[in-house]
């Protein structure tokens, strides 16, 4: 794949978000002046404007560089993965601090959550677009095209090629779909039997919770309101993901068709991909797939001669925020504000996008209900487990030696994947991203499934050689910067495990820290309001149950107080006019 087009937004300004994007791209921030426009344009309060540039990250209300420089920070395609700390040597050879804009405006650097590019090596985004395999001599080069001002247009071309990196394919990758072929099987058996077929290949929905697919669909079919609409989940966000990336642009058409199929289904004339901030280099070529398929009648009016079937499709990038991976945070998103996730029920598929009944599936998802269609639920049955039909897609990261794509029939083992990947002497796996579930070595003979080792697609792999409490860490990290902060138990919650687990990682942890983190653990998965809560101490209770000695190594055997009690009390001291032996703790002085 290459991205060598670093293009303007591209994007209709249609939607807010869109709009914001020219914005920024324009001026490199959101100034005051902008927002009242946009608020004025879209008639919508400035506050919510305002509100929305605030909490997506990729939005700025202070000024950006000219080469806005993102490193990611994940555990696989971050700038730590390997002896050196990248984004710090670019930070030192451009002059710029990091998280800031260098006084003349030149460049900024900083660190963004994963950006999906993790069998590519170190990587980072450079005015949106993806530089891979970064290495010291990379930077200079980098340094000094920046320094010298060259346009992305003119730095090697190469630099931006990402190499498609499928190992296995199975049902959805072997074979591309005839563009067409599966919306013509549901025109045969109309939209009840094709809902059936549906139900009866036991498809569930491929981001990890695994919902059935088609009674997904009938709830909507079935709910009360004028309007239906579809919406992809393009915004795969969790570390260690990256196989959207490939979906989005090797398989789009199965895709669009998959996402024409559902409308057809319930009924819906309108859909959305709601594509991740972080892939909006993938906008030009799914634009092309809309218009491509809009010049083959399989989007617009009376589809394939089909009457009255009419649906097109629009494209929404969202801005940086991971919790709009949460169906109804991207609601939210879709309608133009912050992505804070409902109180749930209503559930979208009755109370969706405009309180409208609304289906929200993932890519995979809707590309494997495209192939159901041709093929038929007995072929898709035939493939997986009784509880997990057919296959899953796995992006493969880590300490091995063939990172990529991997799709695999459901129940295959954890150890029979990293023989194929070619991981050795492995530590520790962790499916489903940070959300999911760490796994010892004792555990590699169980199995991919939703009623074993889930995962909506990350597999990552960690040698022996790696610092499980340094993973810890960064998961802790990842999820503290990405609550949404509207519910305290998450926001304050992310924070302390953070803090907890930097304590323990610079030797200032005690054996109380264990238990804290533990209590706290179960509070943020108990008490919060939405997944990510649920799911963000998950690793941390699976490392102390399964790796304590990760933690422990690390504890001082005594006491030491954190913070000095008697400095403390200075000012108060200083207020009393007190300085004598009996105002100070220690009764020494
Ligand atoms: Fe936001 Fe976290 Fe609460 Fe979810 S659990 S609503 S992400 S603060």
């Amino acid at each position: 794949m290459n991205t060598s087009c670093p293009h303007s937004s591209g994007l209709p300004h249609t939607h807010l978000l869109h709009r914001l994007h020219a914005v920024q791209q324009q001026y490199r921030h959101i100034p005051p002046h902008a927002m009242q426009q946009a608020a004025a344009e879209f008639n919508v309060p400035l506050s919510q404007v305002a509100a929305v540039v605030a909490f997506y990250s990729f939005f700025s209300t202070q000024p950006r560089g000219r080469f806005d420089i993102l490193f990611s920070n994940c555990t696989s395609c971050g700038y730590l993965i390997g002896e050196h700390d990248l984004m710090h040597i670019l930070c030192e050879q451009l002059e710029v601090t990091p998280g800031e804009t260098r006084a003349d405006g030149l460049v900024s650097i900083d660190e963004t959550s994963c950006i999906g590019l993790c069998d590519q090596g170190a990587s980072l985004l450079v005015n949106g677009v993806p530089v891979t395999g970064l290495n010291a001599a990379k930077l200079t080069q980098i340094a000094h095209f920046i320094t010298d001002k060259i346009p992305l247009q003119q730095w090697p071309e190469a630099w931006f090629d990402i190499p498609d990196t499928i190992h296995r394919r199975d049902l959805l990758l072997t074979e591309h779909l005839t563009p067409g072929t599966a919306l013509q099987r549901a025109f045969q058996h109309g939209a009840s039997e094709t809902l059936a077929i549906i139900q009866q290949s036991g498809l569930r929905g491929r981001g990890g919770a695994g919902f059935d697919t088609g009674k997904k669909w009938q709830l909507c079919l079935e709910a009360p309101g004028a309007t239906r609409y579809v919406v992809c989940n393009a915004d795969e966000g969790e570390p260690g993901t990256f196989k959207d990336r490939l979906l989005l642009r090797e398989y789009a058409d199965a895709l669009l068709e998959g996402m024409a199929l559902c409308a057809f289904v319930i009924g819906a004339q309108k859909g959305f991909v709601y594509l991740r901030g972080e892939y909006r280099y993938l906008l030009p070529h799914l634009q092309t797939a809309l218009e491509r398929r809009h010049d083959q009648e399989l989007l617009g009016n009376d589809i394939l001669g089909q009457p009255g079937f009419d649906f097109d499709i629009d494209i929404v990038v969202g801005a940086g925020a991971y919790i709009c991976g949460e169906e109804s945070a991207l609601i939210e998103s879709l309608e133009g504000k912050p992505g804070i996730p409902r109180i749930r029920p209503p559930f979208p598929v009755t109370h969706g996008y405009r309180g409208q009944p609304t289906v929200v599936n993932n890519v995979e998802t809707f590309i494997a209900a495209a192939h159901i269609a041709v093929r038929g639920s007995s072929w898709f049955k035939a493939a997986g487990t009784p509880s997990s039909a057919g296959s899953k897609i796995l992006s493969i990261s880590g300490d091995c030696e063939k990172p990529g794509i991997y799709e695999y029939p459901f129940g295959v083992s954890i150890q029979q994947i990293l023989d194929d990947c070619g991981a050795h002497n492995v530590q520790a796996v962790q499916t489903g991203g940070p959300a999911g579930t760490l796994l010892s070595p004792a555990e590699f003979g169980r199995a991919i499934a939703f009623d074993d080792a889930a995962t909506g697609g990350s597999f990552l792999v960690f040698g022996q050689q790696r610092d499980l409490l340094a993973i810890h860490r960064n998961f802790a990290h990842f999820f503290a910067h990405e609550s949404c902060g509207f519910c305290t138990p998450c926001r304050i919650g992310t924070q302390l495990l953070k803090n907890n687990l930097d304590n323990i990682a610079e030797g200032r942890g005690m054996a109380y820290d264990i238990e804290e983190l533990q209590q706290l653990s179960r509070l943020i998965q108990h008490q919060s309001h939405c997944g990510l809560g649920h799911t963000a101490a998950n690793h941390v209770l699976d490392g102390l149950r399964k790796f304590p000695h990760a933690f422990t190594s690390h504890l001082q055997p005594h006491f030491t107080a954190r913070f000095d009690l008697d400095q403390a009390l200075a000012s108060a001291r200083q207020i009393t006019q007190r300085n004598d032996a009996d105002a100070h703790l220690d009764n020494e002085r």
